[in-house]
Formats: C-alpha cells, sequence, structure tokens
C-alpha cells in the first residue's frame, strides 16, 4: 500500500496529516489522490465514511498550494458542490483541517440563511467555493460569482444532488465552467442517471470504485426488527437505554415524524434532539453540534437533513421508518461504522414497509447478513433471507421457502402466538365469530 509520505503532496498537506494522526491512506484515498494530483478526472464510487472527502480536498489543496496567488473577488478558482448544507459545512470544515499550513481562503455558499455574508466573502475573494447547487446559482444570477476561472471542480454525492431534484440547477452550473477544468466526480451509487451525469462531466477519467456498484456495509452488524406500527417507538427506546447504546442516530420518514418521535424519546427521560428541513439553519447545526458534543444522546433525522453527517462515535443507527428509496438505507447505515470502526443499524418493519424491505435486500444482494429479529425477541441470521411474514400469515407459508433446520427459529417471524400466549389461529378465530354473529342474530 502506498503510504502518504510517497505520494506527491506538498510538505503543509504532509505536516497537516501528521497532526491528524492518519497512518495510511484508506482505498478511496490510494487510489484517487495519486491519479487526481496528476490532473486526471475522477469518476469515483464510494459512499460516505470511507475518507471520500480527503481523497478529493487533498489533490485540490496540493494544486492551489503550489502556486502562491492571491484570491480574485467572485472568481473561485475550485467549486466544490454539495447537496445539503450540513455536507458543505462539513467539506469546509475537512479543507480548514488538512488546508491549515496553507494560506488559502475558503467561502461557503448555501441555502436557508441570508446571504449578506456570503455575498460579502465572494467579494473578498476565495479560492476555494463550496456551495449547494440552488444558492449558488441564484448568487451567480444576481452577478456575485463568476465561474469562468475555475480550474477543478468536485462534485459531491452525485446520486443525492440528483434524487433531491438538483439535475437541472448542476447542468446550469456546468454550462458555466471552462471545458479545461479537472473534474473529480463522486457518488455512493452509479445508477444510469449518475452514469450519463458523470460521462457529460468528465474527460477520459480514471475509475475509482472501492464496493461493487453500492454497498459496503460489511463492518455493520445489520438488524431487522419486525414489529406492528404501535410498538416501535417503545422498541426505540429499549434499544437506546441498553447498555451497548452510545450515540443513536434514529431515522425518520417525515418531519412530522422526527418531531414526534424525538419529542416523547425526550420525554421518557432519553436526552434527544431532532433534525429536518423545517428546522433553521441555526437550530440543525445546534443540534448536530449537541450531539457531537454527547450533550444528547440521540438524534431523530430525515434523510436529506442526515446526509453526509461524519459524526464518529455513532454505535447505533436505527431505521424508525424504512426508506422508501433502498439506496438511502445505505446512506443511513453509512452515519455508522465510519472511518473502519464498527457499528450496529437496526431498521424497524411493519407489515406495510415489507415492500421497501424487499427493495433493500434486492439492492443488498448476497453479500449481506441481515439478523431477522421479531419484536418477542427470537432472531435468525439468514443470508439474503426469502420475506419473513408477520401479520396475515401462515407459518407454513412463512417457512416454505427456508431449509428445514432452520425452521423452528423461522417460526418467530410468524406471530404464532398472541400476547396472551395462546395459539393464533385465523380460521378458528373466524369461526368463532361467525358462530358469535350466528348466535346474536339468533337472539335478536
Ligand atoms: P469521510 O468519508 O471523508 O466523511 O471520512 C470519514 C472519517 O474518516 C472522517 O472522520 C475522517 O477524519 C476520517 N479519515 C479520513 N481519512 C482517514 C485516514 N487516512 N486515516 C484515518 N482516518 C481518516
Amino acid at each position: 500500500m502506498k503510504k502518504f509520505e510517497e505520494m506527491d503532496l506538498i510538505a503543509p498537506l504532509q505536516r497537516a496529516l501528521r497532526d491528524e494522526k492518519y497512518k495510511a491512506p484508506t482505498p478511496i484515498q490510494e487510489q484517487t489522490i495519486p491519479v487526481a494530483v496528476s490532473g486526471r478526472d475522477v469518476l469515483g464510487c464510494a459512499q460516505t465514511g470511507t475518507g471520500k472527502t480527503a481523497a478529493f480536498a487533498l489533490p485540490v489543496l496540493n494544486h492551489l498550494g503550489q502556486r502562491n496567488r492571491k484570491a480574485v473577488s467572485q472568481c473561485p478558482f475550485v467549486l466544490v458542490l454539495a447537496p445539503t448544507r450540513e455536507l458543505a459545512i462539513q467539506i469546509s470544515h475537512s479543507f480548514s483541517t488538512y488546508g491549515k499550513h496553507l494560506k488559502l481562503r475558503r467561502a461557503l455558499v448555501y441555502g436557508g440563511v441570508g446571504q449578506g455574508n456570503q455575498v460579502r466573502a465572494m467579494n473578498r475573494g476565495a479560492h476555494i467555493l463550496i456551495a449547494t447547487p440552488g444558492r449558488l446559482l441564484d448568487l451567480m444570477n444576481q452577478g456575485c460569482i463568476d465561474l469562468a476561472q475555475v480550474e477543478m471542480i468536485v462534485l459531491d454525492e452525485a446520486d443525492r444532488m440528483l434524487d433531491m431534484g438538483f439535475l437541472p440547477d448542476v447542468k446550469r452550473i456546468l454550462n458555466q465552467l471552462p471545458d479545461d477544468r479537472q473534474t473529480l466526480f463522486f457518488s455512493a451509487t452509479m445508477p444510469p442517471s449518475i452514469v450519463d451525469l458523470s460521462k457529460r462531466m468528465l474527460t477520459q477519467p480514471v475509475n475509482v470504485q472501492i464496493q461493487s456498484n453500492s454497498v459496503s456495509v460489511d463492518k455493520i452488524e445489520q438488524k431487522v426488527l419486525l414489529l406492528q406500527r404501535n410498538q416501535k417507538q417503545e422498541s426505540l427506546r429499549g434499544i437506546v437505554t441498553a447498555d451497548d447504546a452510545g450515540q443513536v442516530l434514529v431515522f425518520t420518514r417525515t418531519k412530522r415524524g422526527a418531531d414526534v418521535v424525538a419529542r416523547k424519546l425526550d420525554q421518557s427521560g432519553v436526552r434527544t434532539m431532532a433534525i429536518h428541513g423545517n428546522k433553521s439553519q441555526n437550530a440543525r447545526q445546534r443540534a448536530l453540534e449537541a450531539f457531537r458534543k454527547y450533550q444528547v444522546q440521540v438524534l431523530v433525522a430525515t434523510d436529506v437533513a442526515a446526509r453526509g453527517i461524519d459524526i464518529d462515535g455513532i454505535t447505533h443507527v436505527v431505521n424508525f421508518d424504512l426508506p422508501v428509496d433502498p439506496e438511502s438505507y445505505v446512506h443511513r447505515i453509512g452515519r455508522t461504522g465510519r472511518a473502519g470502526a464498527s457499528g450496529i443499524a437496526i431498521s424497524f418493519c411493519t407489515d406495510g414497509e415489507r415492500r421497501e424491505l424487499r427493495e433493500i435486500q434486492k439492492l443488498l444482494g448476497n453479500k449481506v447478513r441481515l439478523v431477522f429479529e421479531h419484536s418477542n425477541g427470537a432472531s435468525e441470521q439468514l443470508h439474503r433471507p426469502s420475506m419473513p411474514r408477520t401479520k396475515g400469515s401462515t407459518t407454513s407459508r412463512s417457512t416454505s421457502k427456508r431449509p428445514s433446520s432452520r425452521r423452528s427459529s423461522t417460526r418467530s417471524f410468524a406471530p404464532a402466538s398472541t400476547a396472551n400466549g395462546k395459539p393464533k389461529n385465523r380460521r378458528k378465530q373466524r369461526k368463532g365469530r361467525n358462530a358469535r354473529q350466528r348466535l346474536k342474530q339468533a337472539s335478536q
């Protein structure tokens, strides 16, 4: 493996890496940095938590740090596009960490806050502009930003950018860039739309693929908890108050859901905050900081708000609701198990969410083991199991596709007993109901 010292990085960057105590490059860094430093375009397929930010930040800083240039008002030399404000802020932090021995100026441009400070920063001049697409276009249209001098562009989390409907904005921004720039393009997944966009943006790129097509979740223990909707809140409380739980990140599908879950958990004595798109930028930053500094144990988030959160020490990710889009599952659980640490991801799945679970299983393929647990505690490890059935399925149907040696524990997926422990036999129940109705009719 190539060491950082063997890479063609200038001394101030080597010093910063020593300060950070990075011993060896991660695979994405090892493969990306040398080719990016040589000036080639890069198409990188890697999910968050792999050290992707340094993989593009170091070549960018290396490029800028080799020349002693003053920043030019309104005209950045490097543009980094990110899908969310949180990610943009985080990228800016990373640039400040790796570039701390260089005299380079950065500007951050994102929506949801007043534009005054951002316009002033651009007027003063910044070597590196880190931006979300919407506000960037806005300021470009107002004549506050000119991309004519951009030498390098980084597109981070391109798939999420497209998911969020930024494609038209991204295309408009690309049209303003000089043709002879260098492009570093990163995406956690490579659906056809991303491949199309990358073809438009890149010139003879070097492909860097860290995980085959989509997922690297092998360090993360993944469980699916099959339960009823009304059991979710209590199950969540059980998870966050268990001995092994440290910082827990919880995902809900809706903003309102995030608020409700956070409020109930907080009321039950677990310090919790919520983060979603309806909260002001300041409130979102406050919640993130509180979580980062262990002032709250649980952060409840929607997908968009949590995208790219890089917080070390998240022991559990809980999918309170399964995501509609299976790719989001990978992004969500990638918040734990960062930088080589292990982590646990627990997904709640009700009957109504079985379709989403099937989609996730399809995406994960055969490589990933999901541990299924019924809310009564029975568990089993299966290699890509056929869909477990809960309510409304009979035991024989739920086990029919499984090897006989597994049948006994598999039965736990189907609620074979009612809450009072008595066998639940739907035909018997129906018969009983019909008999009661007949009796009632007869007695009228
Ligand atoms: P990223 O995927 O860029 O969000 O990085 C995830 C985490 O890995 C961050 O906390 C980085 O500080 C950390 N990290 C990045 N590169 C290295 C490295 N070579 N050695 C150790 N930690 C790293």
